[in-house]
């Protein structure tokens, strides 16, 4: 099962040379715990120093997350976190709202027991999340429930799909979201790994559809400017 949090395979950027999947792993996890907010200044110069890796490295790391619209490139500018507008917001809810309840049915008709034990565990690690207030993993597991249920689902571009929406819907929520950044809602993840263990795709499309919809309804028109400090970011 692929996992969206490769840390453990990730080197310590201060005492090794990373890989450009590893500098990609690393701004990806960044955005997922929204340490890196959208219209960051990506500076290849600083991220080559702090991955002490070459500029070239930094650029393929960030090329692919361009290609996958969680970065966005300028002209003699360089490359930002992306800032998606309110009407790409709104597309990737619509793109999930007809993804999800599609994964969802499909992962009720082919539920095992090692796909429910994968979903309980990390049911499980959210709570965990939960009890400590751990708001970076809250987030980024929050964010992986849905990454989980797609990958689960055995449908490759799905599971690709909502990868790069459960990203862009961090950097949606970041942006148009209330300063206190919520996160998916425990109590309805829950309720959607209910549905599944009884393999009733409708009602847990259905739990999805809400669940979707509550994320989306708390968007606010509000956005917020700030400096990142690359260096505090990732060598903390
Ligand atoms: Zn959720």
């Amino acid at each position: 099962m692929p996992k969206t949090s490769a840390l453990p395979l990730l080197k310590d950027p201060q005492s090794a040379d990373s890989t450009s999947d590893e500098i990609y792993e690393r701004i990806y996890l960044a955005i997922l715990e929204h340490r890196l907010t959208p219209g960051t200044k990506l500076a290849e110069e600083r991220l080559a120093s702090i991955f002490k890796a070459s500029r070239a490295r930094v650029r393929e790391a960030l090329s692919k997350l361009a290609y996958e619209q969680i970065v966005e490139v300028f002209p003699k500018k360089g490359w930002f976190v992306a800032r998606p507008s309110v009407e790409q917001a709104r597309d990737v809810f619509e793109a999930r709202r007809l993804i999800e309840p599609a994964v969802m049915r499909r992962l009720a008709q082919n539920m095992d027991v090692e796909k429910k034990t994968a979903l309980h565990e990390h049911l499980e690690k959210e709570m965990d999340a939960r009890k400590v207030d751990d708001k970076r993993a809250i987030i980024r597991l929050s964010g992986e429930f849905h990454n989980l249920a797609a990958a689960l689902a055995g449908n490759s571009s799905f599971t690709r799909s909502l990868r790069e929406l459960s990203t862009l819907t961090c950097l949606v929520i970041l942006l148009y979201n209330a300063p206190i950044v919520a996160s998916c809602r425990a109590d309805e993840h829950e309720r959607i790994v209910e549905a599944l263990d009884r393999g009733d795709g409708e009602t847990a499309a259905q739990v999805m559809l809400e669940h979707l919809d509550h994320i989306e309804g708390a968007l606010k028109l509000d956005s917020t400017e700030e400096e990142a400090d690359l260096e505090e970011i990732f060598l903390r």
